[in-house]
């Protein structure tokens, strides 16, 4: 069995779907694997890292398509690519199915049996395959060191000589993975925070990181799916929303958004209003950029400074702590592909709910319940 690794060509993916670990492990389990060189330079792995855990280096990225059989990727590799694999061959990577039908529709044509990272379910027993967990953890981290950054004034409490400075103020909103590490790590550096979600469930959550947890009453109670997601609120709710958001922004020094709706936009939590409301000097880190951001102003991949606000929008954080977002990905798929060979095969057993949420396409056909269902 060959399994190899592609340089990701994507542009801001430093990412590496596979470590010189991981390699090892599969190694051991007697699989061949196969990387194009520099594969792991932009997240500090280098060829020599991986070719002494026996790792083989291709000479083209063309030799290495034509021979493999299981393909690892952190974005879906072009249709270019794909069309070189072999029938058959296997796919794992972050595919985002429903938000792209024609790349299901090339792997259905292609007979390329594909696992998306991004549709492990969010189970128990599927925490170590975990990858958007892995990501978004990294986010919510990135995001605070980046608020800090940008903001012009320090988030602990200092008492100096000259004069005793008060603590930042940060807001979170949405306490999901991201929110909940945001949380953590601005309280690591010293700021006072508050959070809200739509999920009275993560109230405790929240309180246990040292946290305020800020609440509104809602006229509609069934604010959560049964998978544990936010559900979009009724137009009268998201007004009470915005109202005690307003409130909290105004007295906010950085504010922190993570808000998503699983197949919808991103919920619109801060406008225009609010930004003008805010103080001088304030920071605003929106998480959803790329999804359609919880700020009316944001523009995702760019800082702006509107009313001496910054508004930052970040594109995949996770990419910008490469090294560690890869050591955590390459494991999540090493306990998916665990899941899935069975002696160096791949098996797809779809009595397992764990392979048949994550196989997108498997011999020309859709198994995802999801997207088959959509
Ligand atoms: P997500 O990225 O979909 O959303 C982020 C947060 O935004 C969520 O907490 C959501 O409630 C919140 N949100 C949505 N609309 C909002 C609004 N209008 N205002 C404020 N907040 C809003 O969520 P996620 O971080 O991927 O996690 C979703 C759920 O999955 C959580 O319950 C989490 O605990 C659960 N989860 C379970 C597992 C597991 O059991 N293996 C693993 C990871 C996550």
């Amino acid at each position: 069995m060959i399994l190899s690794v592609l340089k990701e060509v994507e542009e801001h993916e430093n990412r590496v779907a596979l470590t010189p670990e991981v390699a090892a492990h599969l190694i051991k389990k007697d699989i061949e694997v196969w990387i194009e060189s520099d594969t792991g330079l932009a997240s500090s792995f280098l060829d020599k890292h991986y070719t002494d855990v026996g790792v083989n280096i291709a000479s083209s990225r063309d030799e290495l398509l034509s021979k493999t059989d299981i393909l690892l990727a952190v974005q879906a590799p072009s249709v270019e690519d794909l069309s070189k694999l072999k029938k058959g061959a296997v796919l794992v990577c972050f595919i985002w199915g429903l938000q792209n039908p024609e790349l299901v529709s090339t792997l259905q044509k292609l007979n390329i049996s594909a696992l998306g990272m991004d549709a492990v379910p969010r189970i128990s027993r599927a925490q170590n395959m975990d990858a958007l967990s892995s990501m978004s953890s990294i986010a919510g981290y990135k995001a605070s060191l980046i608020a800090a950054n940008e903001l012009d004034k320090y988030f602990p409490m200092m008492m100096t000589a000259a004069g005793t400075i008060p603590p930042s103020k940060a807001l979170i909103l949405g306490a999901g993975v991201a929110g909940l590490q945001a949380i953590a790590t601005c309280r690591k550096l010293g700021a006072v925070v508050e959070a809200f979600d739509v999920r009275p469930a993560v109230k405790e959550q929240v309180q246990s990181l040292g946290a305020k947890f800020i609440e509104v009453e809602l006229s509609d109670e069934e604010t959560e799916t049964k998978g544990g997601y936010a559900k979009e609120l009724t137009e009268e709710d998201k007004l009470k929303q915005r109202e005690l958001i307003h409130q909290h922004a105004k007295k906010s020094d950085v504010i922190i958004t993570t808000a998503l709706i699983p197949g919808r936009p991103a919920p619109l939590l801060i406008t225009k209003e609010m930004v003008r409301d805010m103080k001088p000097g304030s920071v605003i880190v929106d998480l959803a950029a790329e999804n359609g951001g919880n700020c009316e102003l944001t523009k995702a991949g760019t800082t702006q400074i509107v009313n001496e606000v910054k508004i930052v929008g970040p594109v995949n954080l996770p990419s910008q702590l490469a090294n560690h977002a890869s050591t955590l990905y390459a494991k999540n798929m090493l306990a998916l592909l665990n899941l899935l060979l069975e002696e160096g095969t791949p098996n797809f057993n779809f009595e397992d709910e764990i392979i048949l949420n994550t196989t997108i396409t498997h011999n020309g056909e859709i198994i995802s319940p999801l997207i088959k269902n959509n």
